[in-house]
Order: C-alpha cells, then structure tokens, then sequence
C-alpha cells in the first residue's frame, strides 16, 4: 500500500537524519541531544516488530521547550501577529494536514493499530478540520462592559494564558492533540505538546510539516516525546501557565499534584470512562440500535473514552439484544490493518493487551457469563499481533470490576433490569461520568431520564454523536472542564477585569 510506504520510507529517515526527538524552537533536539539520549522503541502491535526507535526528552529537555514556548510567547513575533495572521496560520496547517492525508493516517495505523480506515477516514481529516473551526473563531471572542457604580467604566480582556502544556494519550494521537492545539493557538498561546511515546511519530511529522511550510515563528509549537518522567517534567515545569490532559484518571491525579507543588497552573482533564447504554423496552428499530451500540462499543477496537461499555437492557429485550450483539461480533474480522477486510485491528501495545486479557479473567471469575470472545485472536495472520477477539459478559453485576473499571478494549459488559428507576441506578453507579446513552420512544421518559443520568454527554436514540460546536467531556472522575466550542477557547484565555474612572481621583 502506498501510504504505508510513504510512511516507512519517512520514518527510515528520521533516525538517519535526526529527528526522531523533541521538536524546540522548529528544530529537532536529537543532534544536539545525542550523547544522553533515552531511546524508546516503538513496536507495530500488528506484528511485534520494532518500528524505529525515538528519543524520550529528559527534564532538561522539556525545560528548553518550555523556555522556548515562553520565550515566543512574550518576545518573539507571535505576540504581535494580527488576528488575520492567526487565521491565515491555522488554517493552513489544515490545508498541509490533508496535503499528508494518507502519510499522517499511515502513521496512526502502524503505531496504534487502528484500521487505515478508522485513521483515514474519521482521524485525520477531523484533526484537519478542527484548525479551519476554531480559525473562524478567532475574531468572535469578546470581553464584556459590566454594570458596576456610576463614575466608573469596567471591561473585561479576554488574554492568552501563556505556554500551554497539551498532553494526550495514544488512542486518538493526533486528533486529540489538535483539539487541543488549534484552540490554544487561536487564541495567542504558545505550546509544547507531548504525545505518548508509542504513538508519537504523527506528532513528530506535523512539527517536521509545519516547519517546512514555514506556518509558525519559532517557538509557538514544540514536541516533546516521552512517558511519565517527560509529562511530569511538563506538569511541573514553573514556564508553563496551564497544562491540558487527556488521559487516565489516575494519571490525572498526578497532574494536578505537579501543578500543585509548582507553580499551580491551570488544569484541564479529559479522563477515563465506563458509560452505560441503556436500551428501554419500547425502544424503536432494534436492529438500528443493536448495530449503532456495536459500533459505538466496538470501532477502534474498544479504545475510546466515552464508548458504551456498559449495556443496561430491559430485561424484555435482553437475549434478542445480546443474539445481535454476538453475531455481530463473530463477523469481526481482525488481521492487517491496512487491509480492506480487516474489521478490527490489534490493541495498541502487548501491555495494554495483556491488561484487557486480566480484565476478561477477572469478569470470568468473578461469575459473569462471557458469551463471546474472551480470548486472544491467534487465526493465520494474527498471530504475532496483540488481537482480542470482541467479547462479551452477561450477567454483569455492579459489584464485578468488569462493570466498575475501564478496560479500554474489545469488552462489553451486559445487564438487565426491570424499572427505569432500576435502570438509571445502575447507569450512575461507577466513579465516572463521562457518556451516556438511551434508547426509547417515549419523549417524556428521553427527557426524564436524561436529566437524571451523571454525565457530561448523554445521547438519546443514537450514542457516540460528535461535533465541533458542541461541548465534550465527563462529570465526577472523568474530568474537570469542557473542551470543543467557545469551551475550548475559554480556558485557553484568562479574564482581566480593567477599572476606568471616568473622573479621576
Ligand atoms: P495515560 O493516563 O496513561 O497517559 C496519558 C498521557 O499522560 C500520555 O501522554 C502519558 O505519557 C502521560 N503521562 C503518564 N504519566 C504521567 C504523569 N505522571 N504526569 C504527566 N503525564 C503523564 O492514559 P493512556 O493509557 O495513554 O490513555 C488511555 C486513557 O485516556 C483512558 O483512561 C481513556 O479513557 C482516557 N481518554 C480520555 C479521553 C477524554 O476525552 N475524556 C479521550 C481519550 C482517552
């Protein structure tokens, strides 16, 4: 396929030209950095085989990149760039985005393992688009005129934080970084920004790519590569004003402890999920709802924060559902990614794999009835790769770690219930509160039950709906803010609060 020998031809040269490091300043760290230099291999889940290796940025690394983000956000040219040039900036890195379409969608699938069409069609163009959104709101955020006492004029500013720390985790790489990046840098900030290591080569290119068409001056945009020891040097890095992450709830914890023990910046967290998709009795065009929860359960191999893993079905409908969900399962077809029948790809590392296959044990142990799947996918051309055959477990009870904790795989845990009341119960009995969905025909009850579901985002009759214009992200332990929309752009700005007296005194 020619995309991927787009991708690998690159990727041999990046070692050789050395760049496969931290990106400062447009520059990559790795000549200079040769000497200390912590490599890190990155394996293709769909054979075990070495990809190349990058190199992990130390702390004194980080530190030159957010020196070199604050340096450009206080006196470099950005500063002084108009709206217009900021417009013009964002999107053309949208317009180099499609340019390398298939080279940055190649990328995705070698190092996560998501089908070429799940990266082709879904991610990159996406992470295109969302510089071309959040360009059109540049010149439509405005401060206020508050109402205060006679005498006095008061407004508000609406400024740039300064350098912002953008760390994300691997399962969307690059669209959930541009999330981050296209509204932070609409608004005037500076980034340095830290993909997980093992997918952090579309990372690496976009820098390469933005260098070369010359898009931003030195210093906006800076890649750091590496695990906890280069997030933590970011969370507590005294340059850096703010820091956003999408991650695990744990890992969540300590960002905000290394903001907490620096120089307490700001946090943003999109963290994990385990969101439950109830199915009512009345529920209209069951076969509808029975592909749409598959899909929304199952697509990216189950990787996804907010995808329904936790099935709540009326009792009524209970083995119709579940005949519809299996069958649909055992039609999968995991394999090459980068083929056209490949319906599922391998997870994304042997780590993560063998941490879903312990889920599926405990589930087993614990009681609950795996109906299908619950094994490693070892079929001719599988075998080298980190495939889990879709599974599913009836008879979930709330108390089983399969119904409380995030897997963050190819696992559907099932229950029944009886009454609404039971229903929406069992819906908000975990620590998250990122998604949720149901399925009725009865308005009253859409409503009703949506206003008591704990969740950031609910979806009535058709789970996983996205958009740019509409907020995302989780109430309890899935997070704290919001990101998409004027949401994004607010906690990219902070407020100033200007008094003027109109006589003075
Ligand atoms: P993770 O928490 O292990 O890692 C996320 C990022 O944080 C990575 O870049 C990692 O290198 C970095 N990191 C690790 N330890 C750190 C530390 N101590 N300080 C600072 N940074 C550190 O998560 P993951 O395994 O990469 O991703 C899966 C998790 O992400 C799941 O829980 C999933 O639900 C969540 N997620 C949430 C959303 C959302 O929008 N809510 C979206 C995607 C993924």
């Amino acid at each position: 396929m020619q995309a991927r020998n787009d991708a690998l031809r690159w990727i041999q040269g990046l070692a050789k030209e050395h760049k496969n490091a931290a990106w400062i300043s447009g520059e990559s760290s790795a000549a200079k950095h040769a000497k200390v230099a912590k490599p890190f291999a990155i394996i293709n889940p769909f054979n075990g085989e070495k990809i190349c290796d990058v190199v992990e940025s130390s702390r004194e690394v980080v530190d030159q990149a957010a020196a070199a983000a604050l340096h450009a956000f206080t006196s470099g040219p950005w500063p002084k760039w108009s709206r217009g040039d900021r417009v013009t900036a964002l999107n053309k890195i949208a317009a180099e985005m499609r340019k390398h379409h298939h080279e940055l969608a190649a990328l995705e699938t070698l190092c996560n393992g998501k089908t070429f069409r799940e990266s082709f069609d879904d991610d990159i163009p996406e992470a295109a688009s969302v510089f071309e959104y959040y360009a059109g709101w540049i010149d439509k955020i405005y401060g206020e005129t508050c109402p205060v006492e006679k005498g006095f004029l008061n407004f508000t500013l609406r400024e740039p934080v300064g350098p912002c720390g953008l760390i994300v985790p691997w399962n969307f790489p690059l669209l959930l970084a541009c999330w981050k990046i296209a509204p932070a840098l609409a608004m005037g900030n500076t980034v340095v920004v830290k993909p997980s290591p093992q997918t952090s080569l579309s990372m690496i290119r976009l820098a390469e790519i933005i260098h070369d068409a010359k898009i931003l001056p030195p210093g906006v945009f800076n890649v750091v590569i590496g695990g906890v020891e280069t997030g933590e040097a970011l969370t507590r890095s005294n340059d850096i004003a703010k820091v956003s992450f999408t991650g695990g709830t744990d890992t969540g914890r300590f960002v905000l402890k290394g903001s907490a023990e620096s120089n307490l910046k700001a946090v943003t967290l999109e963290l994990g999920g385990k969101s439950p998709n109830i199915i009512f009795e009345d529920a209209k065009n069951l076969e509808a709802v029975i592909d749409r929860s598959y899909q929304a359960t199952f697509s990216h191999k189950g990787e996804k924060c907010s995808e329904p893993t936790r099935l709540i079905v009326h009792r009524s409908l209970h083995d119709k559902v579940v005949k519809g969900l299996v069958a649909r399962a055992e039609k999968t077809r995991c394999g090459d990614p980068f083929a056209e029948t490949t319906t599922q790809g391998p997870q994304c590392f042997e780590a993560h794999m063998r941490k879903i296959l312990d889920y599926i044990e405990s589930g087993k142990h614990e009681g609950a009835t795996c109906v299908t799947g619950g094994t490693r996918d070892t079929s001719p051309g599988c075998e080298a790769g980190y495939f889990i055959r879709p599974t599913i477990f009836t008879g979930v009870k709330p108390e089983m770690r399969i119904f409380q904790e995030e897997i963050f795989g190819p696992v559907l845990a099932v229950t029944a219930f009886d009454t609404e009341e039971e229903a929406i119960k069992i819906a908000n009995g975990t620590r998250y509160g990122l998604a949720a969905g149901l399925y009725t025909a009865d308005a009253d009850r859409a409503i009703r039950v949506a206003q008591k579901l704990d969740a950031g985002m609910v979806f009535v009759n058709r789970y996983g709906c996205y958009d740019f214009a509409s907020p995302f992200g989780g109430f309890k332990q899935s997070g704290w803010g919001k990101e998409m929309a004027i949401h994004s752009l607010e906690s990219y700005t902070r407020t100033k609060s200007v008094w003027f007296s109109v006589a003075p005194n």
